[in-house]
């Protein structure tokens, strides 16, 4: 498609849009009694009108059925989480008993790796990538201290090379190859936090399994913005946040994925009640028999009041589809692009995309290096109803995320930005 930086193209574009009226089942900031333009919801989501009927459908059943409100009452609390298992599953590309939520997800990673990161004394080294989430970084580091390793030693990060700002996938094989035999684990992230590469998973698990490794993938970024299928690629374990692209709220929990053909092994894991035998969890005996799926990684009984805002808005992605959401997020972010370049080339600016340009290995981000211009546009924005974020040393990030942005915020977006430079 040819795209025109002109309001009307954008309107046009709205027009056509599917997913059009999900806009208005999301609440907006408001500047200057207008919606913001929200490019932030890769970190967190905008609050779905729903999310409140859910949560205050579990304050009403606590308060007039308390206790009982574990089994009778519509949604009963004591497996509630089960509900999201159909749901998710088709979001991550899984079978339902291979997804569970709980906890948050640096927590759940770690849980993750008492199982999946079994060291020994000539197979001990982690695989990911440069620049991981700091959350991630310091997670590598305390498993391996745990286990007794020297994290220089055991944790193996791919490097961009000299002048790239991505990281290549070859880059990323020849490494699994290289460390081979000593190579523990591979966990890296699905879509880097900083870029917004799309990482080739599949490739990915193929190499390490190769090799004889375990792999799993930090999905942050990656849950309900791109294709993702856990089953059929293979991968051992992955989990991922639901308040950036699954609009759950803040701080809100996490997804796991635990893949089937780990179900049944006697891999050591810290147990708790809730991932005992659900039939025999309240006869309270006095040893573990773990659920056979993802259910069984489960410590404690869980925080219903926050599953209520993310069961709200699971049901929401259920109802359009992974197929909808890329397809509008593709020619979102495609528009962004166009509108970037164009004002680059108007103002004559020196900004930079660093995502990578092919669609395939991007999905709903576009982080900008300001060549020239530097945090004082950052705030111009944020002053004129532009809710970006912020990276050192000089990247903004941009998610047009396709269920509540418009191609006319784009378009404005870019109207802004252009006087945000003129001005400087
Ligand atoms: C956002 C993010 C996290 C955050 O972890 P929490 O435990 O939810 O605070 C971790 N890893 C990555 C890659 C992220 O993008």
């Amino acid at each position: 498609m040819t795209f025109q930086n002109t309001l009307q193209f954008a309107q046009q574009l709205d027009q056509q849009d599917e997913l059009k009226d999900y806009r208005n089942q999301f609440i907006f900031p408001q500047h200057n009694g207008k919606n913001v333009i929200y490019f932030t919801g890769n970190s967190l989501g905008l609050q779905p009108k729903s999310a409140k009927t859910f949560v205050d459908e579990v304050m009403s059943d606590w308060a007039t059925h308390a206790v009982e409100g574990h089994f009778y009452v519509e949604k009963p609390w004591w497996d509630y989480h089960e509900r999201f298992a159909e749901p998710l599953s088709k979001i991550v590309g899984a079978k339902p008993s291979e997804v569970t939520v709980m906890n948050t997800l640096t927590v759940n990673l770690h849980l993750l790796m008492v199982s999946f990161y079994r060291p020994t004394a000539t197979r001990y080294k982690i695989i990911c990538e440069e620049k991981a989430f700091p959350s991630d970084q310091y997670m590598f580091q305390s498993q391996v201290n745990h286990h007794g390793y020297k994290p220089e030693d055991a944790i193996v990060e791919i490097k961009r090379r000299e002048g790239e700002h991505n990281i290549r996938l070859e880059d990323i094989l020849a490494k699994i190859e290289e460390v081979g035999d000593e190579l523990a684990l591979v966990l890296f992230g699905g879509v880097n936090y900083y870029t917004g590469q799309v990482f080739d998973m599949k490739t990915i698990t193929e190499a390490g399994h190769k090799v004889g490794a375990i792999v799993g993938f930090d999905l942050a970024h990656a849950a309900g913005n791109i294709k993702l299928e856990l089953h059929d690629w293979n991968v051992d374990f992955a989990a991922w946040c639901s308040y950036k692209y699954m609009n759950s709220g803040p701080g809100n929990a996490s997804g796991c994925f635990v893949h089937e053909k780990h179900h049944h092994s006697d891999l050591p894991r810290f147990a708790g009640w809730w991932g005992h035998n659900k039939e025999r969890r309240f006869k309270m005996e006095p040893s573990f028999d773990p659920v056979h799926g993802a259910d069984g990684w489960q410590v404690s009984n869980l925080p219903i009041l926050s599953l209520a805002p993310y069961l709200a808005s699971v049901e929401m992605f259920a109802e359009v589809g992974m197929e909808k959401l890329i397809a509008k997020r593709n020619q979102i972010t495609s528009y962004l692009e166009f509108i970037l370049h164009e004002i680059d080339k108007e103002v004559n600016s020196t900004f930079e995309i660093i995502t990578p340009s092919k669609q395939e290995e991007r999905a709903c981000q576009l982080s900008v290096f300001l060549h020239g211009e530097g945090r004082s546009l950052f705030d111009y924005l944020m002053k004129n109803g532009v809710i970006t974020d912020w990276r050192e040393p000089n990247v903004i990030r941009l998610a047009p995320v396709p269920l509540y942005t418009s191609y006319e915020d784009m378009y404005n977006f870019g109207q802004i930005l252009k006087q945000g430079i003129l001005n400087h």
